[in-house]
């Protein structure tokens, strides 16, 4: 694969393109000043410097279709960025441009009946929702970071969070595109179809590429009925196998009306109640963990809480469950969801910690969560394991904290130690050791290691096939390189 150039200082090519960008674009949408680019430098969790030749701010398609044509003719690279809410280092730059879709955000049409909302990629996700909730409907992708997410960074992570249970990933979500490709041609396929057998299902290929084969402009997603009623329960239980047993009994009992099935183990419950402001103790006792489930339906007499509360009651008396609290109230049902999301801020104000975003299994995920609590508890006695999530898709973010009274440099330099002793055990379950974040920068040689050989190349047949200048966010994903964050 070509190496793409990324000049450190504007001169010669770099020049020339800031000049072209600014032409078209308006100086104040081609930012070099420092303090104007921070904003778009900052990284999520702090592990990369991002270092950019500009951030460019473009407000149409063709302005899109513009900077990459531009770009391309000097063989600069592009690191497209959405909200900057990603936790790989997907939208870190190494002396490319920045392109900032956020002022590509119009809503253009919503069709009730089609049920289809189209969007342009800059669009924030709660944005989305929230139109579609003026329109009776509802948009089902939801996350912790949806107040600054952008639908296009969404959808080339192929996001996951709280209601994959119900209604899929992001890609299940999606019923067209429209593209902007690595040599400035755009692809139109902003379908709204629900069936077209007319060949390759060419938007899989965007969905969850980081950004890798095209950057995403336009996007038609599904609608779906707006819950009209929901119960919603935070229920502690002595360990991750009865979880499993509970999940099992809430599927049988209340079908597709459980929309989520979250899990928090002991300790990060206990840390969100030490370091959040605000928060109160749901439960009267302390358990070995708590899941948080919800059932929701369009139908608003539903008795979606008369039936929680009975198959509850079946779990209490057989000893599946420990204890539980039913939401009584919209606010209470609110404060239970913010004991989930509030996890990884508390983690942060607990010290160090080294993270994992896996899935395995469903029928896996207890036997996961106790054989890596083992293996990384016997490698450094003392650790702290705040195994969280999507419990209910086979998801858990599987993280570390430094055992008390250790230095923080000290347990990060653990970090590829205990990504292989963690990894090692998601792939001999059948699992995958990236399940919702991505690869970007950090996972690029675990990537290497556990993908299947063959599937690799097909990977860099692809990417050479439609970016063979390799212009398209160098460095990432399929790029040489990574392992732990220095
Ligand atoms: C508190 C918190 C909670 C989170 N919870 C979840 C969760 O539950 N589930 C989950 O899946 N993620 C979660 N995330 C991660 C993050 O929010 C998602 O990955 C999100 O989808 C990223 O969207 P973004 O707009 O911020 O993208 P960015 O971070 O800006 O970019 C992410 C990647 O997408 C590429 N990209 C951005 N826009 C485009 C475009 N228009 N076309 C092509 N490529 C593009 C970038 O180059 C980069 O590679 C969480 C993050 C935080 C901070």
């Amino acid at each position: 694969m070509n190496a793409v150039v990324t000049p450190s200082s504007p001169d010669g090519p770099a020049t020339e393109l800031l000049a072209a960008l600014a032409r078209r674009l308006g100086a104040a949408h081609v930012l070099t000043d420092p303090d104007a680019m921070a904003g778009y430098l900052a990284e999520q969790r702090g592990l990369y410097r991002s270092r950019a030749l500009a951030v460019v701010r473009p407000a149409t398609p063709e302005e899109v279709a513009f900077v990459v044509t531009e770009c391309r003719a000097r063989r600069i690279g592009i690191v497209p960025q959405g909200g900057n809410t990603g936790l790989v280092g997907g939208s870190v730059a190494n002396g490319e441009i920045i392109l900032s879709l956020g002022r590509l955000n119009r809503i253009r049409e919503l069709d009730p009946v089609n049920a289809t909302i189209t969007v342009e990629a800059g669009c924030v996700l709660k944005t989305v929702q929230e139109a579609a909730d003026r329109a009776g409907r509802l948009f089902p992708l939801a996350l912790a970071a949806e107040g600054s997410c952008q639908i296009g960074g969404n959808l080339a992570t192929n996001a996951g969070g709280t209601n994959v249970l119900r209604y899929g990933n992001a890609r299940d979500l999606v019923l067209g595109l429209e593209v902007v490709l690595a040599d400035g041609r755009i692809w139109h396929g902003l379908s709204g179809l629900r069936k077209d057998n007319t060949g390759y299902d060419l938007k899989q290929l965007f969905l969850g590429s980081e950004v890798s084969l095209g950057i995403i402009y336009g996007a038609v997603l599904k609608l779906f009925r707006k819950p009209r009623s929901r119960a919603t329960a935070f229920i502690g239980c002595a360990s991750p196998h009865h979880a499993l047993r509970l999940l099992e009994r809430l599927q049988a009992g209340a079908g597709d009306a459980l929309s989520g099935f979250e899990f928090m183990a002991g300790f990060a419950l206990d840390i969100v109640l030490r370091h959040m402001p605000g928060v109160v103790r749901p439960l009267a006792a302390a358990h070995g963990g708590y899941v948080l489930a919800e059932l929701t339906s369009p139908d608003p007499d539903a008795d979606l809480a008369g039936r929680l509360e009975m198959l509850l009651a079946a779990a209490l008396a057989e000893g599946v469950i420990e204890d539980a609290a039913l939401g009584r109230s919209e606010a209470q049902n609110r404060a239970f969801w913010q004991l989930r999301e509030s996890v990884p801020e508390a983690q942060k104000r607990e010290g160090g910690s080294i993270k994992h975003d896996v899935s395995v299994p469903v029928s896996r995920v207890a036997d996961f969560i106790e054989a890596a609590s083992q293996a990384c508890t016997e490698r450094l006695p003392g650790i702290r394991v705040c195994a969280f999530g999507h419990f209910g898709d086979g998801n858990i973010h599987f993280n570390l904290s430094q055992p008390e009274g250790m230095d923080k440099a000290e347990f990060l330099g653990f970090w590829g130690e205990f990504n292989r002793l963690v990894h090692d055990i998601v792939a001999g379950m059948g699992g995958s050791m990236s399940a919702e974040h991505g690869i970007g920068l950090l996972k690029r040689e675990e990537l290497r290691r556990y993908k299947d050989p063959v599937a690799l190349e097909l990977m860099r047949t692809l990417k050479q096939a439609l970016d063979p200048l390799n212009l398209l966010n160098p460095g990432k994903v399929l790029d040489p390189g990574g392992g732990p964050p220095g």
